[in-house]
């Protein structure tokens, strides 16, 4: 019997609505079910988008005036270090934008629903919760589930895709291997959302400020949608347990250690409950099997701390869509389709993500005494060309297995530059 559709995506946020919107332009039948009903915040996750996922939104003909309404465009990103020390940088641009969004995902995951349900061939239900998967002879063959009406319905298609996030249902029903997990530096986050956080600076600007300076601790204050701030804590996951407070109260008591923080935050008025996560996983998963694929966090889940799980999420259903077009057009068996997929996955993803492994050991992990760790920030951070090809990287123009090599090199000039531009300066007085 023709199964119901082409492809059911389980998860409508941003690596099931792009997937499907990607499919709806190859002209599949395609079903996305959500268990949320759209706006609604996802469980956990701030983020910032860069131009280069913006750029690959645009390929579906997404609406940036929709999914990023009334969010200032953040030209600027300021690192205070502590003890006075205060690093400008302009965000890189990235053909033609010059800037980033900490958006507001309730809007963000609308307008890419939205956009996907603009491709004839693609339907979606929300507030329907996926249970379990049908499988014949050792395929799967579709799903089990329940909308608000509380029936139990049976939905078949000839792929299902998991687009559910990083606590998959379909990975665990298919019984998907876990690769490359690393939890020995592990880290926990807590954040809401605020009104009337005092502004960095008398400029005007939107801005992004990363405040360190506590050890183990790091503090991100982002400008957001309606006048809106994400405030921010991650650190190492010791400093969120074991502690005499927790959920609120630990995340204004972490607030309270940094002044600089606090000196923006107190007097202003929280708009969102506390949210978070403890000990955040580092993992990758099998990409796809008979029957079934997995994408987004689903298939490559990371710590926040660079800011990548968007641009993962939508660059991997986009080198799911290609998979499934040479699928469909016969040019690869479905096995060599999903093994093309996890080769482009892991060609795009993995540098990036042994670079994070190595900067959450370094940034949250590796205790220097301040004033040599305020010494070298303020020699290699402030130095421009390792800023511009650090800004470079961040926005992934440049491969990140590539900076695996060229940033010892770079990081040892940025250093003797430094330390000459702080001779001069002693000698010059300029
Ligand atoms: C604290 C924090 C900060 C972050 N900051 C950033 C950042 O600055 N920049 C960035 O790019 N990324 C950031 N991320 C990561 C980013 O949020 C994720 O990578 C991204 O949301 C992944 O998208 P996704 O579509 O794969 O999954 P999700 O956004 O998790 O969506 C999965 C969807 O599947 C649905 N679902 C799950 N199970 C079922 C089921 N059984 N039936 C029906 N529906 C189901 C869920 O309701 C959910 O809506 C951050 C994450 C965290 C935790």
């Amino acid at each position: 019997m023709r199964p119901d559709y082409d492809v059911i995506i389980v998860g409508g946020r941003p690596a099931g609505s792009t997937l499907a919107a990607r499919l709806g332009k190859q002209g599949l039948r395609v079903l996305m079910l959500e268990r949320s009903t759209f706006p609604e915040l996802p469980a956990v996750s701030c983020p910032m988008i860069n131009a280069s996922t913006m750029d690959m939104l645009d390929e579906i003909g997404a609406d940036e005036s929709a999914y990023a309404r009334g969010t200032p465009k953040i030209r600027r990103v300021v690192q205070a270090l502590g003890a006075g020390l205060t690093l400008p940088f302009d965000w890189p641009a990235y053909k033609g934008r010059d800037y980033a969004y900490a958006i507001d995902r309730a809007r963000f995951d609308e307008a890419l629903w939205h956009t996907a349900l603009s491709y004839p061939s693609v339907q979606g239900r929300q507030d329907f919760n996926v249970t379990d998967i049908l499988v014949e002879d050792g395929r799967v063959r579709g799903v089990v589930g329940m909308g608000a009406d509380k029936q139990t319905v049976r939905l078949t298609a000839t792929l299902t895709v998991g687009a559910d996030g990083r606590y998959s249902t379909l990975a665990r029903k298919v019984g998907a291997q876990e690769r490359h997990r690393h939890e020995e530096h592990p880290t926990s986050t807590l954040y809401a959302y605020w009104k009337g956080v005092r502004a960095y600076d008398d400029s005007g600007d939107a801005m992004a400020a990363a405040y360190g300076g506590n050890a183990g601790l790091g503090y991100l204050l982002m400008d957001s949608a309606d006048g809106t701030t994400a405030v921010v804590v991650e650190g190492r996951a010791d400093r969120f347990e074991g502690q005499p407070d927790s959920g609120e109260a630990l995340y204004l008591r972490l607030l309270r250690e940094n002044p600089e923080v606090w000196a923006r935050v107190d007097g202003a008025e929280r708009i969102t409950t506390v949210r978070g996560m403890k000990r955040i996983g580092n993992l990758y998963r099998q990409a796809g099997g008979a029957g079934w694929a997995l994408v987004g966090d689903a298939v490559v889940q990371q710590d926040p701390l660079d800011g990548q799980g968007i641009y993962n999420a939508v660059y991997t259903a986009k080198s799911l869509a290609w998979a499934i077009r040479d699928w469909r057009a016969g040019n690869k068996t479905w096995d060599e389709a999903v093994e093309w997929y996890d080769d482009t996955v892991m060609a795009r993803t993995f540098g990036m993500y042994r670079q994070l492994l190595d900067r959450v050991e370094a940034s949250l992990y590796t205790e220097l005494p301040q004033e040599t760790a305020a010494m070298l920030a303020r020699w290699t951070l402030d130095d421009p060309l390792l800023k511009e090809v650090m800004g470079k990287f961040i926005t992934r123009q440049i491969p990140a297995e590539a900076m695996r090599f060229i940033t010892p090199g770079l990081l040892v000039s940025s250093v003797v530059r430094g330390g000459l531009r702080d001779l001069r300066q002693r000698l010059t007085g300029r």
